[in-house]
């Protein structure tokens, strides 16, 4: 268990899926600074939303370093 919301292992050949939990997410912004064609900010709240629900391969590093990166865990990749 790495405390995050994301998987250890996480098998390419499947669809990846990620989204924000707007109750934890407290608007600090590394996911948007990190992955922002994953992530943006939702107008007026500010709270972040995926941009996409599946990630494609090519952005699922970045995904993951966007989840690592959210200190509230407000982030889950399925795999
Ligand atoms: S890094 Fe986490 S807390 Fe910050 S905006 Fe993204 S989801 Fe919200």
């Amino acid at each position: 268990m790495n405390g995050k919301n994301i998987p250890g292992s996480i098998e390419v050949d499947k669809p990846v899926k990620v989204y924000v939990d707007h109750t934890l997410c407290k608007t600090i912004g590394a996911c948007v600074q990190i992955a922002p064609e994953l992530f943006k900010f939702t107008p007026g709240t500010k709270k972040a939303v995926a941009v996409m629900e599946t990630v494609p391969p090519a952005l699922l590093g970045q995904c993951k370093a966007a989840a690592e990166a959210c200190p509230y865990n407000a982030i889950t990749i399925i795999g």
